[in-house]
């Protein structure tokens, strides 16, 4: 095992995003490529939008995509006292110091920045303030954060894994906060120091922290530990260009697994978002995406999220999937939509499957797979509208699926070879298309125009099921057309 270690540090402040997922998998395939450790960490000092319910759902779609971390998850609300302990260390050496400035005062500082359009920059009331001043202050009921003491001149550069060496003028970046006045740390803080107490080589995170890394590398410096590595992984937008957001559909993992999505075809997709294994290949198990990835061939740009992709990406895999786990992952959605309940029985089970083999051919979603087996569960549908004209519009119908009821009835074995064969004897006795003997059929039995093979329906539904639509079909093409 090698000494790289990541981590994965989402806040629990709502739902796991694609963007979020898709850097978790992104630490996954550089650890597993390197052979390190991969740590989970809750970031939930921001006591107001963190949730724990949120905590749950996070691990949960972690688990659900497969994504095995190694350590943790640690939680930032527990760790306290080594965010106070580490300020502490800062404010003895004088790197640190305490502030008093009111809300309100910081507040006109940034209404006057505003006014002369000039960003804010804490102005360093506080820096070098007496112990008495501190008493009076105190006396007086203010209370203090703690702030780093940042330099006034010179650059930060982050020499990111990605982008290469990006610059930051010190004179931009202010003496920031890094305990709140509740004894809080704030994020840039909290980060760096468990990044730094815990190890982590490689902090692989979204460009929109970019910004953010310039106050840890101060902080980081400021705590004499060595640095870590840092990748940022470039955005995900809508087609449009736009920030992905609700009206593009689905945004969060959760989503994707109520939408019908396969954990492995969305792991496949989102891997693809702004990385590629190269030789144009698109379709790769994880172990595939592992063995060929490398931070060095993520790309600096950012990536466009394609929901027909994905769900193109998704049907290949409902169509290559093990029969058992794509029952699994289906039956769910079947539950859902009412046509099965409860614990299927062997036998059940095993239907269920035959009828997955059938659908799944089309189907780019678990929720369309469902649709597409209703007929298999109900006998409650309707004939498809542009079918009726179609199908049963044509002269002489109703005779036709008589004598076909008929000849199927006779039969005494209902496979599709034997069913197959007797349309075939059909078309020649009667000198009709196959398909004018097919198309009523299949509207007949499946309210639809389109599906499975016919022969496969049939012997799926079996003979009785079989003659009961194609009776029910001819009171209504007799009655109605
Ligand atoms: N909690 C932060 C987030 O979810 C973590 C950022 C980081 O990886 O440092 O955006």
């Amino acid at each position: 095992m090698s000494d790289v270690k990541v981590r994965f540090a989402p806040s629990p402040t709502g739902e796991l995003h694609i963007g979020g997922a898709r850097t978790a998998l992104f630490n996954l395939l550089h650890v597993r490529s390197e052979g390190g450790t991969f740590i989970l960490r809750i970031d939930d000092t921001d006591l107001e939008r963190s949730r724990a319910d949120y905590i749950d759902k996070l691990l949960d779609s972690l688990r659900w995509l497969g994504f095995d971390w190694d350590e943790g998850p640690y939680y930032q609300s527990r760790r306290i006292e080594h965010y106070t302990a580490e300020a502490q260390r800062l404010l003895k050496v004088n790197a640190a110091y305490r502030c008093y400035c009111t809300v309100e005062e910081l507040a006109a500082g940034r209404e006057a920045a505003r006014k002369e359009n000039r960003a804010f920059l804490y102005p360093g009331t506080c820096r070098e303030l007496t112990p008495e001043q501190e008493k009076e202050h105190l006396e007086a009921g203010r209370e203090a954060v703690v702030r780093l003491r940042t330099p006034d001149r010179g650059t930060t550069v982050v020499d990111d894994q990605i982008r290469g060496k990006v610059s930051f003028e010190n004179e931009t970046l202010d003496d920031f906060i890094i305990i709140k006045s509740n004894g809080q740390p704030t994020y840039n803080f909290a980060s760096v120091v468990d990044d730094l107490q815990m190890g982590i080589t490689d902090v692989i995170r979204a460009e929109e922290h970019l910004s953010n890394t310039p106050r840890q590398l101060l902080c980081a410096l400021a705590l004499g530990y060595d640095l870590p590595r840092f990748a940022h992984v470039p955005m995900i937008l809508a087609p449009d260009r736009s920030k992905l957001s609700k009206r593009h559909g689905a945004t969060s993992v959760e989503e994707f697994y109520r939408e019908g999505y396969l954990p492995e075809a969305l792991v496949n997709y989102m891997a693809l978002l702004g990385w590629s294994p190269g030789e144009d290949r698109e379709i790769l198990t994880l172990e595939e995406m592992i063995a060929s990835f490398s931070l060095q061939r993520v790309n600096k740009t950012a990536a466009i999220y394609d929901v027909n992709k994905l769900a193109w990406m998704n049907g290949h895999y409902i169509r290559e999937y093990d029969p058992d786990k794509l029952a699994e992952a289906a039956l769910p959605f079947f539950k859902r939509d009412g046509l099965l309940e409860g614990d299927l029985t062997e036998p059940e089970f095993a239907y269920f499957k035959r009828v997955l083999e059938a659908v799944r051919e089309r189907a780019r979603t678990l929720v369309e797979l469902a649709e597409a087996a209703e007929y298999f569960y109900t006998d409650q549908f309707e004939y498809e509208e542009k079918g009726i004209k179609k199908a049963f519009g044509k002269e002489g119908t109703a005779g036709i699926l008589r004598e076909i009821t008929a000849e199927l009835r006779a039969l005494e074995s209902f496979d599709r070879e034997t069913t197959a064969a007797l349309y075939d004897s059909l078309v020649e006795k009667k000198g009709l298309s196959l398909g004018r003997l097919i198309q009523p059929t299949r509207l007949a039995i499946t309210g639809r125009m389109g599906g499975p093979g016919l022969f496969e329906i049939m012997e799926l539904l079996g003979q009785e099921k079989t003659i009961a639509r194609l009776e029910k079909a001819i009171v209504y093409i007799e009655t109605n057309l």
